[in-house]
């Protein structure tokens, strides 16, 4: 059976446990480098990207991410997960992140007032679902890749590949069909 990796230094990596056990996965958490060995797919919560990336190179795990991403291994990132995912980064004190997805996508970019709100998105594969958009950020452009959602018609999830981003969180209001689709994804990979 396949294991998921979720990454878990900061954020909501207790919700996305808590999916994976519904849907009957194997999982582990992953904190250090040795974690990332037999993983087959590998979750990136939302949380605060900046805290991330700190945390991520404290923990020397930046070079295991650049090779994750460079061995092309299902990723799935959301909210603080796709901006880390992502090549640039507006909004943001570096600019870029570790290009899984090359987008453009804005930090914190809803404003003050629709910081964080529910909604209703629209997924690629036939599915409606009500989701948390918490202080999320928005794709400003799409290099590559394709919507895997939309909120209102605009994408807030893009799919490259063995790569999923998304700027809201599913795993909060308990939709599941993401996470379904990622694993499906997961096992379809050699
Ligand atoms: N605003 C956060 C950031 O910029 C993302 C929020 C989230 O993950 N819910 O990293």
């Amino acid at each position: 059976m396949k294991k998921i990796g979720i990454l878990a230094i900061q954020g909501d990596f207790e919700e996305h446990k808590l999916v994976l056990k519904k849907l009957g996965v194997d999982y582990k958490f992953v904190k250090e480098k040795r974690d990332f060995e037999d993983i087959h797919g590998l979750i990136i919560p939302g949380g605060e990207s900046t805290t991330f990336r700190k945390i991520i190179r404290n923990y020397s795990l930046e070079e295991e991410i650049i090779k994750w991403r460079n061995d092309k291994k299902p990723t799935f990132g959301t909210c603080a997960g796709i901006i880390i995912m992502s090549s640039q980064i507006l909004n943001d004190e570096e600019g870029f992140g570790y290009g899984f997805l090359d987008i453009v996508i804005e930090r914190n970019a809803y404003g003050r007032q629709r910081e964080s709100f529910i909604a209703e998105v629209e997924y690629n594969f036939n599915h409606r679902a009500k989701v948390a958009f918490i202080r999320a950020p928005i794709i400003r452009k799409v290099n590559k890749g394709e919507a895997i959602a939309r909120l209102n018609g605009r994408p807030v999830g893009i799919q490259d590949e063995n790569f999923i981003g998304i700027t809201f969180h599913p795993e909060i209001t308990g939709d599941i069909k993401l996470h379904e689709y990622f694993l499906k994804l997961v096992n379809s990979s050699g």
